[in-house]
C-alpha cells in the first residue's frame, strides 16, 4: 500500500488478497510445516515452517510497517521476543535495562546474567544520572520499557537512544504498553522495539505470542537467524489469531484510552485513593515528554491507594474487573503486582523500584466507564 496512507489505513489492507492463489481477501491460515522445492538446487521462499511461514509473514509485515521497521519476527511470546533480542550480546557484553521492568524481563535478564550470558546493570532509567553512568560503561545492548509496568515511568526515547547509540550499544525498546498505534520507538531512534502481541496487538486475551523487530535489514536478518536457529518463532495458527486482532487495533486502544481518562476523573473524587500513575496528568513526572514522543496516554491506569486499605479484599469485591494478570485486552483487569506480575521481584528490590504493596494496576477494557468506576466505588464503599 501507497506510502501516503495512514497508519489505519495500510493496517485494514495489509495482506489482503497476498497469500492464497485463490486471492482470498482475508489471508488464510497456511498450516503446513514444509514447502515443495521443485529442484534440490532451488530453494523455495519458503521451505520449513520454524524459519518461514506465509501466515507469519503477514503478520510480521503488517507489525513491521506499522513500526517502520525493515524486517522482524513474530515470537511464541513477548518472552520469546525479549530473549530473542538478547541473542544479539554475549558473555562478557553489557545489558542495561530499568531496574522496574516487566517482573518476567527482570528474571529473564537476572536468570541470563547469572549464568554467565552477558552483565547487566539495572538502573533507574528516569534518573539521569544513573542513566548516564551506566551508558557510559559502554553497554552493548540498553533495554527500554516505557511507559514502564506498572508505574509508568517515562523514559526520553528519544534522548537516550541517541546517547545509547553514541555509546555503541544496540538500543532495544518494549512497546508493549502503547502498541505501534500510540508510540514508535523506531522513529524516536531504537534498533529494535520488542513486543508481547499478547497485549493490545491481538487484543482479545487469545493468543501469547511477540515480536522482535528491528529498523535496518541486517539486525532484522540476525534476528530472524537466531529465531530460526532457537526455535523462537509463533506458529501459523497464533499468526492468523494475531492479525485478525490487529485490524481493529486503532479502534480499541482509541475508546480504551477514553474510557481510562474517565475511570481517572471518578477516582480522583476518593480519598481512599493516594496516587493515580498515568502519563495523561499534568503532574506526572514523564507527561511533557509522554505528550512529545507519544501519540496519547494509553489505557494503562496504576493506583496506589491508601496505606488502611486492603487491596487484595478490595480486588475480590470487584465484579466487573477481573482479577488476572496480562492486559490489552477487550475485558477490564485488575491487578496486585506485588503478588501477582511482580511476585518474582524480590521485595528489596521492589521496594526499589518504587513499587508498593497498596498498588492496583488497572488494564482498561471496552466496557462502559461509568460501569467500571461504579466497580470500584462499590468495592471501597462496602470495605468493612
Ligand atoms: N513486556 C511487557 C511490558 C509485558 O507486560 C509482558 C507481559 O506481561 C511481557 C513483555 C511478556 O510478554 P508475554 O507474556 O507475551 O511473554
Amino acid at each position: 500500500m501507497s506510502d501516503k496512507h495512514r497508519p489505519q489505513t495500510k493496517l485494514a489492507g495489509a495482506g489482503i488478497g497476498s497469500v492464497s492463489p485463490s486471492r482470498a481477501v482475508a489471508p488464510p491460515i497456511n498450516l503446513a510445516v514444509n514447502y515443495v522445492w521443485n529442484d534440490p538446487l532451488n530453494k523455495p521462499a519458503h521451505d520449513y515452517s520454524r524459519g518461514t511461514n506465509p501466515t507469519r509473514d503477514v503478520l510480521q509485515n503488517a507489525l513491521c510497517e506499522l513500526e517502520g521497521a525493515a524486517g522482524g519476527v513474530f515470537t511464541a511470546s513477548g518472552m520469546g521476543a525479549i530473549n530473542l533480542a538478547l541473542y544479539l550480546v554475549g558473555p562478557g557484553d553489557l545489558v542495561v535495562a530499568p531496574h522496574d521492568c516487566y517482573g518476567g524481563t527482570h528474571r529473564l535478564l537476572t536468570a541470563r546474567a547469572k549464568k554467565g550470558h552477558f552483565d547487566l546493570a539495572l538502573v533507574d532509567q528516569t534518573d539521569p544520572d544513573a542513566f548516564a553512568a551506566a551508558i557510559a560503561r559502554g553497554p552493548k545492548m540498553v533495554l527500554i520499557e516505557t511507559p514502564s509496568n506498572p508505574l509508568l515511568r517515562i523514559t526520553d526515547v528519544k534522548r537516550w537512544a541517541a546517547a545509547a547509540k553514541a555509546a555503541g550499544a544496540i538500543v532495544v525498546a518494549d512497546n508493549t504498553f502503547l502498541s505501534p498505534a500510540l508510540q514508535n520507538p523506531l522513529a524516536l531512534g531504537c534498533d529494535i522495539v520488542v513486543h508481547s502481541t499478547t497485549k493490545f496487538i491481538n487484543g482479545h486475551s487469545d493468543v501469547v505470542g511477540g515480536a522482535a523487530l528491528a529498523k535496518e535489514a541486517s539486525l532484522a536478518e540476525e534476528l530472524a537467524w537466531w529465531a530460526n536457529c532457537l526455535g523462537l518463532t509463533g506458529g501459523a495458527f497464533d499468526s492468523y489469531q494475531t492479525m485478525r486482532g490487529l485490524r481493529s487495533l486503532f479502534v480499541r486502544i482509541e475508546r480504551q484510552q477514553e474510557t481510562a481518562q474517565r475511570f481517572i476523573e471518578g477516582l480522583q473524587t476518593r480519598a481512599e485513593v493516594a496516587k493515580i500513575y498515568y502519563p495523561g496528568l499534568k503532574d506526572h513526572p514523564g507527561h511533557e515528554i509522554a505528550a512529545a514522543q507519544q501519540k496519547g496516554f494509553g489505557a494503562m491506569v496504576s493506583v496506589a491507594f491508601q496505606d488502611n486499605i486492603d487491596v487484595v479484599a478490595l480486588l475480590r469485591r470487584f465484579e466487573i474487573f477481573t482479577i488476572a494478570e496480562s492486559l490489552g485486552g477487550f475485558e477490564s483487569l485488575a491487578c496486585v503486582p506485588a503478588v501477582m506480575t511482580h511476585a518474582a521481584m524480590p521485595p528489596e528490590a521492589r521496594a526499589e523500584a518504587g513499587l508498593s504493596d497498596t498498588l492496583v494496576r488497572f488494564a482498561i477494557g471496552l466496557e462502559h466507564p461509568e460501569d467500571l468506576i461504579g466497580d470500584v466505588f462499590a468495592a471501597l464503599d462496602s470495605a468493612g
